[in-house]
């Protein structure tokens, strides 16, 4: 099988790509309206005001769950005119740890896909968020072992994906990217000349979410159809 032979290495996203994240924040939000609300005055959209939080806060908390659930209390604050009592807000932050310490749930198929892969091509792992839930939700995965390397970026940019590729001394010409986001896994890696395979997750987080774009990458309906995808390419 010559499969994935242009490619010198192939890069994996983790949340919403070997593993369910997503869900998880949709249903926290859920939570959160429900025990928030009955504390916000009429016409309030407390939803509304926890993501303009989010959308606020991302250049100083950065991305993951500890920086969600000071999202979450502080949109609790500012939606209820700070009527919201101590018992919501110890709910809110008793429930962003049982967020950090939930066991991975691995998408369908992942472990199989990367041993196949890993036959033909070495594997790399570029993930963004808070250093020591990734870092745990990696080890506790059991797919460690497929990578050679591991790296958990602030974010997923150009220039971020720029210096990995760097330090790893990989040529982005070389390097294929997989994940479920077209802003922070597969776009800017075709920027700098590399190759990308979208695997949509069945919900994207709003941040994420990009309309236009000049294609330069492949899709595939789930990450189990990677060895053909690669074999036919
Ligand atoms: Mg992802």
């Amino acid at each position: 099988m010559a499969g994935g032979g242009q490619f010198e290495v192939i890069g994996f996203d983790a949340d919403d790509t070997l593993w369910r994240n997503e869900d998880s924040f949709q249903a926290a939000e859920l939570m959160f309206a429900e025990i928030v609300a009955p504390y916000s005055p009429e016409g309030i959209a407390v939803l509304d005001v926890l993501h303009a939080t989010e959308a606020d806060n991302i250049p100083i908390s950065g991305y993951g769950v500890k920086a969600f659930a000071l999202s979450m209390i502080q949109a609790a604050v500012t939606a209820t005119g700070g009527r919201v009592p101590a018992s919501v807000i110890g709910s809110l932050v008793d429930h962003a740890h049982q967020m950090l310490m939930h066991p991975v749930e691995l998408l369908d198929g992942v472990p199989e896909t990367l041993s196949t892969v890993g036959q033909t091509n070495r594997l790399v792992l570029i993930t963004k968020g808070d250093l020591v839930h990734q870092t745990r939700k990696v080890r506790t995965s059991g797919l460690e072992h497929h990578f050679e390397h591991i790296k958990v970026v602030l974010d997923k940019d150009v220039a971020s994906y720029r210096g990995v590729l760097a330090e790893w001394d990989i040529d982005p010409s070389t390097f294929l990217m997989v994940g479920n986001s077209l802003r922070s896994d597969i776009l800017p890696i075709v920027e700098l000349g590399g190759h990308g395979v979208h695997v949509p997750y069945h919900t994207t987080w709003e941040h994420e979410v990009v309309h236009d774009h000049n294609g330069g990458f492949a899709e595939l309906a789930q990450i189990g159809d990677l060895p053909t995808w690669l074999a036919d390419s």
